[in-house]
């Protein structure tokens, strides 16, 4: 026997029955080699244990059904190579007709007044049992009848029967996988051996074997996922970072501050400063809900750095955020710290990118043009970006191998702690988890198109009292242009109707940088009573006078994107509203309102989204740049993720660089392999 890893990598068409023109037809289904086809798993199983009674049988379902063959077969033709075949049995419930189609030529030899199985779907014709054949077998030989069978994947040109013997040969190729788990594992974690795992996977002997199976091949894949992220971890650990000695500075910055922090953000706070006194480098997230106050972590980590005399970066994923956070730290900071802008439209450019390598600056903000432009800093310490969930994996190891050994990331959908462990396994975390006192619950309303005119009216009265208010337009289609109309027509109604005698303007992604800044200046200072945007706004934009917010077409967005729209008001001690419109009557979309309505907590909401998206939609691989899962479901499979992460812990702890584990080594290369940076493993 060779070398099953050989086995394992060889073309597919190693296998009997695979020629040329088979292997491309299982290409698209991504079958390429033996391990594939292994790996290619039923997406569904028909039952055909039981054998019923043709009086019993359930219509419109498929099943087994055993009798004696009364009559010759009957042979109707239809069309040139295809006949109507009839059978008529009996068994002591009753008659019925089997019937199937196939090539005049195919006969098949039917011994009369003998005992059938037959297995197919059981239709109603003329107020009488029939069956649409599938499979006939004597019912002295029916071993291979009667039992779960694999449905597979499949492709035109590819047929059940084909994928089915194409795995049993497969299966029957590998005398035993090799585990990754060593016997002790498997009995400590209750795992049954790899090979019975994957045999059961397309074979089961009844549906809890198949779902211990299952269960099993989640373990690994979770466990394999974990591993990877945790030794990127332990890598991005051992680069050496220079130290911020003197933390003092932190009570100077507090004292600037125009509130009292949380105990939420303090905590955050000190986890950070441990790290930035730490010689090994940092890579941190920051997680809190809307309003929790993220910026004022970043912006403490980010004074405490600059007194000690290094620069740090900001990065936001708009250039109205990265305005906005320019304004705050200027804000906070007064003229102790020099703050640069620089975005896309920043004018004067080469003079600032002087400025910066020289060291004129303390802290640089901008879009992520900060980092990848051949911006150079003098002695750059810390980078901060905001709003992660726009910055992937590979984001990140791009900011370490720019030399950034400091990252601190804040995440603006807040998940919960053992989903962020996946997602960000190479990261630590802190979770703010207070919201700063006197916030009030932004109440929120789903109304259908009827009540507009009332809903306006109700924002109406908000401006009246001086304060402001948001309306949000969905994009059409995502198209640049439409957007751009279905904001326009919105705001063209409103302000020359409802609201003629209110200050309003509109915002929209396509106007010039200098427009935008204009606006949400004027949005800040109050000179804007309503702003009519599209999503925009939708990330970090912080204005706390702002306590209305009508969202139009409500149903054309998701539901964490409806929370971090709504996060945009109930940011100051004012009480806070959001009125939905959404005239849908499809049935996730009234849940996802309902749950808007029903709780302010971004935790309890992102945890929904996931239940209702999927977890493929809710991250996405393009985002976070992980490979994808076969098996696993992040969302029902918590508690075996859960297992999977204390077993990952204890192997990190005992073999860091998996020197024991070889095969697990080997696995965790070949995933990386296939991302973007496969040097993040050195
Ligand atoms: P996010 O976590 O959503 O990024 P921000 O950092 O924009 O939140 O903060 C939201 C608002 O809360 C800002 O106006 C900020 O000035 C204010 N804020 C932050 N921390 C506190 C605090 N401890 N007490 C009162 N207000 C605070
Ligand atoms: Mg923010």
């Amino acid at each position: 026997m060779e070398n099953y890893i050989e086995t394992l990598n060889k073309s597919i068409q190693y296998i009997k029955g695979v020629g040329e023109k088979r292997a491309k037809l299982l290409e698209k289904l991504s079958i390429f080699n033996v391990w594939d086809m292994l790996y290619c798993f039923p997406r569904n199983f028909e039952d055909r244990r039981n054998i019923y009674k043709i009086n019993d049988a359930p219509i419109g379902t498929k099943c087994c059904v055993e009798g004696v063959v009364l009559r010759k077969l009957n042979e109707k033709r239809i069309k040139k190579n295809i006949s109507l075949f009839a059978l008529n049995i009996e068994d002591e419930s009753g008659m019925m007709f089997v019937k199937w189609f196939s090539n005049p030529n195919y006969k098949i030899d039917i011994e009369y007044g003998t005992h059938y199985t037959f297995y197919g779907k059981i239709i109603e014709a003329y107020g009488r049992r029939e069956m649409e054949l599938e499979v006939m077998e004597k019912s002295s030989d029916i071993k291979n009848l009667l039992k779960i069978v694999p449905v597979y994947p499949l492709t035109r040109g590819l047929t059940q029967n084909v994928m089915r013997s194409l795995a049993s040969e497969c299966i029957n190729k590998i005398t035993t996988l090799k585990d990754i788990f060593s016997n002790e594992i498997l009995k400590e974690y209750n795992l049954m051996p790899l090979d019975t795992a994957v045999k059961t996977m397309h074979n089961p002997k009844n549906f809890e074997i198949l779902e211990k199976a299952r269960q099993r091949l989640v373990f690994e894949e979770l466990f394999v996922l974990q591993m990877s992220l945790l030794s990127m971890k332990e890598n991005t650990k051992k680069a050496n970072t220079k130290v911020i000695s003197d933390t003092s500075y932190l009570d100077e910055f507090i004292k600037k501050l125009p509130f009292t922090l949380t105990d939420g953000q303090k905590s955050a706070i000190d986890e950070i400063m441990l790290d930035l006194k730490d010689e090994k480098a940092m890579n941190r997230l920051v997680q809190g809900d809307v309003g929790s106050g993220k910026t004022a972590v970043a912006a403490a980590a980010m004074y405490v750095a600059a007194k000690n005399k290094y620069q740090c970066a900001f990065m936001a994923p708009t250039e109205i955020l990265a305005t906005q956070h320019y304004n705050t730290l200027k804000n906070f900071y007064g003229d102790d710290i020099k703050v640069a802008l620089l975005t896309g439209s920043t004018k004067g450019k080469k003079k600032l990118y002087e400025e910066i390598e020289n060291g004129l600056y303390d802290i640089v903000v901008g879009t992520h043009a900060v980092i990848e432009d051949g911006v150079k800093f003098k002695n750059l310490i810390l980078a901060v970006t905001d709003e992660q969930h726009r910055f992937g994996v590979n984001q990140r190891a791009r900011l370490n191998q720019k030399g950034i050994t400091n990252v601190l990331v804040m995440s603006a959908t807040p998940i919960p702690r053992t989903l962020a462990l996946i997602l960000y396994g190479d990261l630590d975390i802190s979770i703010i988890a207070s919201l700063p006192k006197g916030r009030q619950k932004t109440d929120t309303f789903c109304v259908d198109s009827s009540y507009k005119t009332r809903a306006y009216n109700f924002v109406k009265k908000q401006l009246d009292e001086k304060r402001q208010g948001y309306v949000v337009c969905p994009l059409v289609e995502e198209s640049e242009t439409l957007d751009v109309s279905s904001g326009e027509e919105i705001y063209k109604t409103l302000s020359t109707g409802i609201f003629k005698d209110y200050k309003t303007a509109l915002l929209h992604g396509k106007m010039k940088p200098k427009e935008k800044d204009e606006i949400m200046k004027n949005f800040k200072e109050g000179n804007i009573d309503l702003l009519v945007s599209t999503t925009v706004i939708e990330v970090g934009v912080d204005v706390p006078n702002a306590n209305i917010m009508v969202i139009e077409n409500a149903e054309r967005f998701g539901l964490s994107q409806l929370h971090q729209l709504r996060g945009r008001v109930g940011r100051g001690s004012e009480k806070a509203y959001c009125i939905l419109i959404c005239d849908s009557d499809n049935e996730t979309t009234k849940e996802r309102m309902n749950i808007m309505t029903k709780t302010n907590d971004g935790f309890v909401i992102s945890k929904k989204d996931l239940e209702l998206r999927g977890c493929g939609q809710f991250f996405g691989t393009r985002q976070h740049g992980l490979p994808e899962l076969k098996v696993a479901n992040l969302f029902t499979d918590l508690e075996i993720l859960k297992k999977a992460q204390s077993l990952c812990q204890k192997v990190i702890k005992e073999d860091p660089d998996l020197s024991k584990n070889k095969m697990l080594k080997e696995r965790i290369k070949s995933i990386f392999q296939k991302l973007e940076n496969p040097d993040i493993l050195n």
